[in-house]
């Protein structure tokens, strides 16, 4: 099979790859283009410091980027959403999300759909198209700089399950963290998953050394199972085991993050079981009011219903926040993002029946 020019791009290389895949004598020249690319140039023409005939050569054979941008969405609360269209014509999403202290923050996608089924996620309602490639995922995150200026942090929270595709994703926080380029620092990156255990041994055990959060939900067993599928085979019990290995192994605090939808898991009884699902680990707890998706049967629930929650977990002595409600008039917010499901969709349908 051939590979298309603009298929592989040099924005999911390190320098020595670079200068491997494009056949440059001199390292620091493929160190050059590194670092022109981390800081957001979309053409060999930028180079500035690259001569003539080495920006047309380069040109020629090499893409910077395999994305482009789609679609840009903007929020009044300063949410952007980005569709990106890949390579093979599918396309995902991207958000920026900025919080009261002006903190700006990457959501991005690491799986083009998502097979993990989660009822309350319009992503987990599309299907599962392919893993995202480390130049794939890194390409969001320069998206969104280009359209944002400098960004403070980035989580793994948008399309996918991240623990299904870790390779990517180091590869990728290890370009995007690299002192020769964007220099970002790791204490500012979070991977979240919906509870694969596997996924948080191997992270815990070979990296990559970054936050974790776990989208727990609820610490209902029978409820977490019809909720996400995940828990069938990774049982609460399992998920904390898994949680105190990492924050032994890393010495680091673990985010439990709750998509609280009315009536459903938000009652004291819901409340007694996440603190005691708590009980023993170095956690925080991040309260998500669900936000509504088009043909989902859940509701958000009212503010008193969050602050009674919220109150319940307080009085505990558990560490908790709430997260404000941002670009949902944009379909940008937790448990949003699949407006571009079409596309994948349409992927998905081609692949099982070729002509
Ligand atoms: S919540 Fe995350 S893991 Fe679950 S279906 Fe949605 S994208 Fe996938």
């Amino acid at each position: 099979m051939t590979i298309k020019k603009n298929e592989i791009s040099l924005s999911g290389m390190f320098p020595e790859e670079i200068q491997n895949f494009c056949g440059l004598k001199e390292k620091f020249r493929a160190e050059q283009i590194f670092r022109w690319i981390a800081s957001g140039v979309h053409s060999f023409d930028d180079m500035t410091n690259l001569s003539f005939d080495m920006r047309s050569k380069l040109k020629k054979d090499f893409s910077l980027f395999s994305t482009k941008i789609k679609e840009t969405l903007k929020d009044k609360d300063g949410t952007i959403k980005l569709a990106v269209e890949l390579y093979d014509g599918s396309v995902i999403e991207t958000v920026l999300l900025t919080d009261k202290a002006k903190r700006k923050t990457a959501c991005v996608s690491c799986q083009a759909g998502c097979p993990m089924k989660c009822a309350f996620c319009k992503t987990g309602q599309i299907g599962f198209l392919r893993n995202l490639s480390a130049s794939e995922i890194v390409e969001q995150f320069l998206h969104l700089e280009r359209e944002a200026g400098a960004l403070d942090n980035i989580v793994f929270m948008g399309m996918g399950e991240p623990m299904l595709n870790l390779n990517e994703i180091d590869k990728a926080i290890k370009i995007l963290a690299h002192p020769k380029g964007r220099n970002l620092s790791k204490r500012r990156i979070t991977i979240s998953t919906s509870g694969l255990c596997e996924g948080i041994y191997d992270m815990a055990d070979k990296g990559p050394e970054v936050r974790l959060a776990v989208s727990l939900t609820t610490a209902d067993e029978v409820l977490r199972s019809e909720l996400m599928p995940v828990n069938k085979t990774n049982s609460l019990d399992e998920l904390k085991q898994a949680i105190k290995y990492f924050n032994s192994k890393s010495n680091k605090r673990v985010t439990l993050e709750l998509a609280l939808m009315k009536g459903l898991n938000t009652d004291k009884k819901a409340a007694q079981q996440v603190m005691e699902f708590a009980k023993g680990l170095e956690c925080f707890i991040n309260l998500i009011p669900w936000n509504p998706v088009e043909g989902l049967n859940f509701k958000s629930p009212s503010e008193a219903e969050v602050r009674n929650f919220e109150n319940y977990l307080k009085k505990a002595g558990l560490n908790i926040s709430t997260r404000q409600k941002r670009g949902q008039k944009i379909g940008g917010a937790c448990g949003q993002l699949g407006s571009t499901a079409s596309k994948i969709k349409q992927a998905l349908i081609q692949r099982e029946n070729p002509v």
